[in-house]
């Protein structure tokens, strides 16, 4: 994995850069390294064309071997709330495979809003991930976690608690 950056840490960074510090330090041992994950799915089941369904925890994805060799990730998700914090997570799993394989591409469905998006990992792209994951280093380096900012998202977040107790 990059440098023990995973997807969901991705996810959160595009939410709450507190959470990424937060959970860098939890301590999760069930969970599975989701490049281990997928590296193991691609060496499994090249060339068998069979669709698989992956775990991440925060989101599962539908992996593809494509007739052309390419891998399709695709996404379903309920609506387009924190659809930047997806798109920017499956173009971290898309980067992490063209590592390892040939090419490949991320679909993001929304049924219920009818809207498909295609996820493809270009220059433009490729550059913003890696911003965020240099930026994602820092932050779980840091001794101290970023300073509390009050979100929407805080009424949900596990760590409420502990940051406005
Ligand atoms: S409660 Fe809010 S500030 Fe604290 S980690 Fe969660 S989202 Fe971030």
């Amino acid at each position: 994995m990059e440098g023990g950056i995973s997807g969901t840490l991705i996810w959160y960074y595009y939410i709450c850069k507190r959470e990424v510090w937060l959970i860098s330090r939890a301590l999760e041992p069930d969970q599975e390294d989701e490049n281990i994950v997928i590296g193991k799915f691609i060496h499994e089941n090249s060339y068998s064309r069979e669709k698989k369904e992956l775990d991440f925890g925060n989101i599962k994805v539908d992996i593809t071997d494509n007739k052309d060799g390419s891998i399709i990730v695709q996404e379903i998700k309920k609506s387009s709330k924190f659809i930047e914090s997806a798109r920017m997570q499956l173009l971290f799993y898309l980067y992490e495979i063209r590592k390892t394989s040939a090419d490949t591409k991320g679909i993001l469905l929304i049924p219920e809003e009818k809207k498909r998006e295609e996820v493809i990992l270009d220059e433009e792209s490729e550059e913003k991930l890696e911003k965020a994951i240099e930026d994602i280093k820092k932050i779980v380096s840091m001794e101290k976690p970023p300073k509390a900012e009050k979100i929407k998202y805080c009424r949900n977040c596990a760590y409420s608690e502990m940051c406005w107790a």
